[in-house]
């Protein structure tokens, strides 16, 4: 007799696939497991068990058996299905694009509380119309590049690591600011309210960015840094920041 070992996780689903005639591949980012990909055997059938839990951005308890190659979903249970995230464009396009984040940046089966945390806040953040969502973005991108080792670091120069309060200019080859004395290069100007902002951002939860209070100019400062080392650190560039881009234009 063969004892499966069943594990129950909290997760949201990030990205899903069709399988074979009815079943379903849906990647899942867990609190214990980080990101894995499991099979939901029918859940293309109508009837299914599975078919609500499947949806993409569903948070739910689930429960899984780890087969050969990929987790097997055997049950699960609606914790927030987060389907009020797609009657709005901009919400929407966030949530798809944190998940396609987590898709891209995180390696599949590596654990990391602080990331899985900070994304489901900002899931729940999204889903309220209290903050300024691209703020929120902005603060969850520079929480996941400290999580997968390209944190910023703002409060001393990248290169004599001298403290420095302020600066104009983010080196990119080194994540961090660059004192009035040391060579600029591989790296951007900013302006020193955009450093600040950044600095604020890195050290701030979530729920209380909304001190922050920042024009158009510090806001493209501070989007033009966060995209570009997440444009070239990772092994694949992301989608829908072109449309989040899009939008914001
Ligand atoms: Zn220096």
């Amino acid at each position: 007799m063969i004892f499966l070992s069943l594990h129950k996780v909290n997760a949201v689903v990030i990205k899903t696939m069709e399988f074979k005639e009815n079943d379903k591949l849906v990647w899942l980012y867990t609190d214990k497991f980080g990101k894995i990909t499991a099979i939901a055997k029918g859940a293309r059938k109508s009837k299914s068990k599975y078919l609500s839990i499947t949806l993409p951005l569903c948070y739910g308890e689930y429960v899984l058996f780890k087969g050969k190659n990929l987790y097997n979903l055997q049950e699960g249970k609606i914790i927030n299905s987060f389907q009020g995230l797609l009657n709005n464009l901009d919400k929407l396009t966030y949530s798809s694009y944190i998940c396609e984040l987590i898709d891209i940046c995180v390696e599949e089966g590596e654990t990391n509380q602080n990331l899985f945390k900070s994304f489901l806040t900002c899931m729940y953040l999204l889903n309220t119309d209290a903050l300024d969502y691209e703020l929120l973005i902005r603060s969850f991108e520079i929480k996941l590049l400290k999580e997968t080792g390209y944190g910023l670091n703002l409060d001393s120069c990248s290169i004599c690591k001298k403290n420095i309060g302020v600066s104009n200019y983010i080196s990119l080859s080194n994540y961090g600011g660059v004192c009035e004395e040391c060579p600029r290069e591989h790296g951007i100007y900013i302006s020193k309210p955009a450093y600040n902002s950044i600095k604020f951002l890195l050290k701030t939860p979530m729920d209380k960015i909304y001190k922050l209070n920042i024009n158009d100019d510090v806001r493209r400062d501070i989007r033009k840094i966060t995209t570009f080392i997440i444009s070239s650190n990772y092994s694949k560039k992301p989608k829908s920041l072109e449309m989040l881009n899009y939008i914001k234009e």
